[in-house]
């Protein structure tokens, strides 16, 4: 710990949003970066704990060193500090921007935490600007292949690794661009698309295939010694009512973002409502504002969280309350109120409107129906698992919960076949389905030295 006082002198920043008024204008990174003597004063708050909570089982999911490299950011060794990040963190250009900072909500300063994520960001976009990230090419090669299907962060996490280890690696991919949901689903302000293709144009100068347009047929098992399916979990919930799935309407918005033209599903100057009140929801009220709607609303089944920790749910657990995030915050801005509606859920559609209803638990409440404009509405009910026509395909059935994940706890299904990130795991985290591509490639790696035929 370079200063042991820094926690007590400086207080915690954020990079901070830019002006709402200004970012609803564009697609454009939500976030300002700071200069380097405020990153390196934020570093110094970090007091390197006897048990650093931020990189244990309740914080970060790779297991970041991040009391090490905080300390060598204070003491401006911004190359040796990424070198340490680069150590357990294979994107930090992804996480330092859309991970949810598991570390930060376990660190020992709670609400005043050290500002891991942008300390993160700040350090791989300086090492992008200085040249110090170049391809890291193999001095040797196995011989051994491995296809990876999807290449969301899990596929790429794992390829990455893969090729690190001397595997001839290839990402076989559905979509016409790689980078799974960071590519198709989260949004351009969240995730500029021009940061996600540099890492795969660096991925291929390092030797990494990548085949676009691309379903994956089960056949690929006879020309590779390894199958990983990392496939991820888009299965929409579906509801009574029929909408557009929240995927489908980020994924034209991100389209028509990266084409110039005009997105084919388009906000502009509807009424929207978005069914689902989580982070999904939360991009989509951003993207509708941004589009130009008339109006928007989020509906949520449950209560409103708690604004402060309920007793059952201590640090360093993640804390379970109220978090009001970008899209709802450019909401209040633009319509003066939280765009949030609890304990509701839709009843009917009508034309060009919605019939809503009161819930106390999942029941109906009678009497409590009300009825909105919508004439653009928007299911973001959460994902019920992974594409069953990809596991059957590959022989596999996913568990109940929709998920392939075999009985022993581990990433390897069965023979040559594989499987890692959401489609293993569920819907989660940028930064869980990096870490169990990673545990896979390890596995995969295990396998192929042991001389699987
Ligand atoms: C709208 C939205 C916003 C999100 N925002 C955040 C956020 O801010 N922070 C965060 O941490 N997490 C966020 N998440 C969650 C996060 O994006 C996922 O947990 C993560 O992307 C999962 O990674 P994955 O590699 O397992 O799968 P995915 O990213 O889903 O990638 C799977 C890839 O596999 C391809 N594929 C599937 N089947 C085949 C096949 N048969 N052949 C070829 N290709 C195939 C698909 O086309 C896709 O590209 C968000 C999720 C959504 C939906
Ligand atoms: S990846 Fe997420 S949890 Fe891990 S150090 Fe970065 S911000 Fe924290």
């Amino acid at each position: 710990m370079g200063k042991p006082t820094g926690f007590m002198e400086i207080s915690r920043v954020e990079n901070p949003y830019r002006d709402a008024s200004e970012r609803l204008r564009d697609f454009d990174d939500l976030h300002v970066s700071q200069p380097a003597d405020a990153r390196r004063a934020q570093a110094s708050r970090c007091m390197n704990c006897g048990v650093p909570f931020c990189q244990s089982e309740f914080g970060c999911p790779l297991n970041n060193l991040i009391p090490e490299w905080n300390d060598l950011l204070y003491r401006g060794m911004e190359r040796e500090a990424l070198a340490r990040l680069l150590a357990t963190a294979p994107f930090p250009e992804f996480t330092g921007r859309v991970c949810p900072a598991l570390c930060e909500k376990a660190c020992n300063l709670e609400s005043e935490a050290t500002t891991n994520r942008d300390n993160e960001l700040y350090l791989i976009e300086t090492g992008f600007e200085r040249g110090w990230v170049q391809p890291r090419i193999p001095r040797q090669r196995t011989g051994r292949r491995v296809a990876v299907v999807g290449s969301g962060p899990a596929g790429l996490a794992a390829a990455d690794l893969l090729n690190r280890l001397g595997h001839a690696v290839t990402v076989i991919e559905r979509a016409d661009r790689a980078g799974g949901l960071l590519m198709y689903g989260i949004p351009n302000m969240k995730l500029p698309k021009a940061v996600v293709q540099r890492r795969i144009d660096l991925m291929e100068a390092e030797g990494v295939r990548f085949l676009l347009n691309t379903e994956a047929t089960p056949e690929i098992t006879n020309a590779f010694d390894a199958v990983l399916l990392c496939g991820g979990a888009k299965r929409p919930r579906a509801l009574n009512v029929k909408g557009v799935f929240a995927v489908d309407y980020l994924t034209a918005a991100t389209r028509a973002v990266l084409s110039g033209g005009a997105p084919a599903i388009d906000a502009r100057g509807r009424h929207v409502v978005v069914v689902g009140g989580g982070d999904t929801g939360n991009d989509c009220v951003g993207t509708a504002l941004r589009q130009g709607c008339a109006s928007v609303v989020q509906l949520e089944m449950l209560p409103a969280p708690p604004v402060d920790r309920p007793c059952g749910n201590p640090w360093p657990q993640w804390p379970r309350t109220l978090r009001t995030d970008y899209g709802q915050l450019e909401a209040i801005h633009r319509q003066g109120a939280d765009p949030r509606i609890y304990e509701t859920t839709v009843k009917r559609l009508l034309s060009g409107r919605i019939e809503t209803v009161k819930l106390k638990g999942f029941d109906p409440i009678p009497g409590t129906e009300r009825v909105l404009p919508c004439d653009l509405l928007l299911i973001a009910a959460g994902f019920v698992g992974c594409e069953t026509a990809t596991a059957m395909r590959f022989g596999v059935s996913p568990d109940p919960r929709g998920r392939m994940m075999p009985e022993d706890g581990s990433h390897h299904l069965r023979d040559k076949l594989f499987s890692a990130g959401d489609m293993r795991t569920g819907q989660s985290l940028v930064v869980r389905a990096l870490a169990d591509g990673r545990a896979a490639a390890m596995e995969i790696d295990r396998y192929l030295k042991e001389g699987a035929q």
